[in-house]
């Protein structure tokens, strides 16, 4: 936050809201737009000066979901669908310690915020239970680099064995009794870490806030969902959930509660404005009804579900519905990197292979639209961040217009969509301080945060190594059974207790 007003002048401004870009002065004063000036307005005397000629300033770009605990496990997997990406999370996401927390949260924090990303909701896993002193800690690493975030503890009371009706049975004996050994610390014990979560969260919630990510609706039960629906409407804190991202969800979904994941969760009361699901591949045009009119937001993943070869989310069909769409990277085990510039142009491409029409497609507007304000409004934090006006936070990032991707200039939007991957960046500020400039990350020491990550990555893989081998030679029953419903080769029985 700047002691002094800031003046930033002779910038060329992307508004996203508005879909345009023109030349214009910005007023920062305590870390918010306090003005949005023609170029040449009067400023304040005492302003400090930022010269911001020949740059494209726009508003931090909003990352709608991700799992920091995964910054570990960037390139380590090879083909896994998302089942097998969930079977490998003991080792790939596990054996973290308190300070692997905030360590992971500054590795994700040091990425995003190189790449113009400034905001983001964080989905963290911890075994066997949330805990308050890790969802603080994962909010300090965030705050020390200059982030802003929702940290949400990742919730479940069932196992993915347990999870997928069917599963654990079709696996041998040994391997049944391997996964059975793999516990969850209930949900009484873990409802109980939220509420002290939420009430005794220590920092400002302006810049980093408390959520709640019952991590994926089948891995929840009935009683759980509706102690997460309490907490969160007793904290006021949002919520996000990974719903229809495979079609085993959708199949196992309808097999346990006889309808699907998204009916179910209204059903439950659970789908409120405050909602976000992440990926919504599979839902039919009854599911996304439900979610519009309940106001539920969308974080939209596609460099993950390319990855994990989960499916197209139809987010034309999302947005023609109403629902508000903001766009995710996911985590780095399952999108290795944490480019909101990669993530938009995927975004943009993806609708382009569904229709020969282009009135069926959606423009670098929508995406850039989606990118900052959509995302910002899943994350809770519409009138904090996500686009550029009056009382909005100085979450800007300035860009280079002489660099390749910009010359020609002929539509800075387009080119920030179609072209851009984040070299451009010359300045990133979150509050109206300047946390990247010229390429160096000013609130981490980055050659010891990478030494550190490096480290704790051999010595917690070496640790895994047990847990990754005997996993690894259940893989191929899983794999079975997954690609074979998925297949359609294999059918669940019916609708089992939920
Ligand atoms: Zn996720």
């Amino acid at each position: 936050m700047t002691a002094r007003p800031l003046a930033i002048r002779g910038g060329l401004v992307a508004f996203p809201s508005q879909g345009e870009v023109r030349p214009a002065d910005l007023l920062v004063a305590d870390g918010r737009i306090a003005a949005v000036l023609p170029p040449g307005a009067s400023m304040p005397e005492d302003a400090e000066r930022l010269d911001a000629s020949d740059r494209l300033v726009m508003p931090g770009l909003v990352n709608a979901h991700t799992h920091s605990h995964l910054a570990i496990a960037k390139g380590i997997s090879r083909s896994w669908t998302l089942e097998l990406h969930l079977h490998n999370g003991p080792w790939t996401g596990g054996g973290q310690s308190l300070a692997d927390r905030y360590l992971l949260a500054q590795a994700s924090a040091a990425e995003m915020l190189l790449k113009g990303c400034t905001a983001c909701y964080d989905l963290v896993l911890e075994l066997p239970s949330p805990s308050p002193e890790g969802m603080f800690a994962t909010a300090s690493g965030y705050l020390d680099a200059g982030m802003r975030a929702v940290v949400a503890p990742m919730l479940a009371d069932r196992t993915f064995w347990q999870a997928i009706p069917g599963l654990r049975e079709a696996l041998p004996a040994d391997a049944q009794a391997q996964v059975d050994a793999i516990r969850l610390g209930g949900h009484d014990i873990a409802l109980e870490a939220c509420q002290r979560i939420l009430a005794e969260w220590p920092h400002d919630r302006t810049r980093v806030r408390p959520g709640l990510a019952p991590t994926i609706p089948l891995h929840c039960s009935d009683d759980f969902w509706a102690g997460c629906r309490a907490l969160a409407d007793r904290y006021g804190a949002p919520m996000h959930t990974h719903l229809a991202e495979s079609k085993i969800q959708a199949l196992a979904g309808q097999a346990r509660y006889g309808m699907s994941l998204t009916a179910h969760l209204d059903r439950l009361g659970i789908l409120a404005p405050d909602v976000t699901a992440a990926h919504g591949i599979w839902l039919d045009a009854a599911d996304l009804e439900i979610l519009a009119k309940r106001g539920c937001s969308v974080a939209h993943n596609p460099s993950s579900n390319f990855r994990l070869g989960s499916g197209v989310a139809d987010v034309p069909t999302m947005v023609s519905a109403g629902i508000r769409v903001g766009l995710g990277s996911d985590a780095c085990s399952c999108s290795d990197h944490q480019n909101l510039f990669e993530v938009m142009r995927l975004a943009c491409y993806l609708p382009r292979t569904a229709s020969f029409d282009p009135e069926d497609w959606l423009t670098p507007r929508d995406i850039f639209e989606m990118a900052t304000c959509g995302s910002a409004r899943a994350l809770g934090l519409q009138d904090v961040t996500g686009d550029i006006r009056r009382g909005l936070a100085a979450d800007l990032v300035f860009l280079d217009l002489g660099t390749v991707n910009f010359t020609p200039l002929n539509d800075a939007i387009h080119q920030l969509v179609l072209a851009e991957e984040g070299r451009s960046i010359t300045r990133v500020m979150v509050g109206g301080r300047t946390v990247v400039q010229d390429g160096r990350l000013l609130a981490i020491d980055y050659p010891a945060l990478r030494a550190r990550l490096n480290e704790r990555a051999r010595e917690i893989f070496a640790a895994n190594a047990p847990r990754k081998a005997s996993l690894s030679a259940i893989e191929p029953f899983v794999s079975h059974f997954c690609v074979g419903l998925a297949q359609g080769r294999i059918e669940l029985a019916g609708s089992l207790p939920s």
